[in-house]
């Protein structure tokens, strides 16, 4: 499993250079390990290189890697779209939502969440760019959004996801994510408190670090191409 060690480190080297060019604090960036469709003993050899959070897009297949994984202490975050019917095992089982795109979504989180669990960490998803094919919420939708799901008891609104159009130059890549950003002051300075721009995919993290991302999400560089992505997908 020397590959995947090498991976993770490459990954960090990368996070740290485009830190340093950006003149910000590494600690200030931390790494989601995207593991849609990585089997449980995979993640296990990453959680032993000291990687604690993970991302997941499907609901059972998370639910089955959390079981064989009980034994370690992960940070699950849900970065695929949320379908209603699934609100209550998210809300069980994840510590983090990043795909919030709609109130009907944060109101059942939030009705849906254990006590004891505390607070569930949620960002928005936004899509500046209007593209129709994409979810998330547009610059306009946000601020009426944000004060709704401020004041639901069992959320934490930390920030701000997205996942732009791939671009080919990294100009065009930071225009994106730079929207983002300014966007997330924005409402920051109507009081919205969030520390959270969760920017930055295997093809373009150096760009989401140069523009201000605090946590990039990163799976094919980790963990190789995907290959039954497209398979599990039409399943759930
Ligand atoms: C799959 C996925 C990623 C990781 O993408 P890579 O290009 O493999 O790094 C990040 N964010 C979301 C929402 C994803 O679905």
């Amino acid at each position: 499993m020397t590959t995947v060690n090498n991976a993770w480190q490459a990954v960090w080297q990368r996070i740290e250079s485009a830190a340093q060019a950006a003149g910000r604090p590494v600690t200030d960036i931390s790494l989601l390990a995207v593991s849609k469709t990585v089997e449980a003993a995979r993640i296990r050899h990453v959680a032993q290189l000291g990687q604690r959070a993970f991302g997941e897009n499907y609901v059972q297949e998370a639910l089955d890697k959390m079981a064989d994984l009980a034994d370690l202490a992960l940070e699950w975050h849900f970065i695929g779209p949320v379908q209603r019917n699934k609100t209550v095992a998210i809300a069980t089982h994840f510590d983090w939502v990043h795909s919030v795109d709609r109130f009907l979504v944060a109101n059942r989180l939030s009705a849906a969440r254990p006590r004891e669990r505390g607070l569930l960490n949620v960002c928005i998803q936004v899509n500046l760019s209007g593209e129709a094919t994409k979810s998330g919420v547009t610059a306009a939708e946000l601020p009426d959004l944000v004060s709704a799901i401020k004041a639901l008891p069992n959320l934490r609104l930390r920030g701000l996801m997205a996942i732009p159009r791939p671009e080919k130059t990294v100009a065009a890549q930071r225009a994106q994510f730079a929207a983002v950003r300014c966007e997330r002051e924005r409402l920051n300075r109507l009081g919205a408190e969030m520390d959270t721009l969760s920017m930055g995919m295997s093809a373009d993290l150096e760009s989401a670090i140069m523009e201000g991302a605090t946590l990039v999400r990163v799976g094919s560089s980790l963990f190789g191409e995907r290959i039954r992505a497209a398979a599990k997908e039409s399943k759930e």
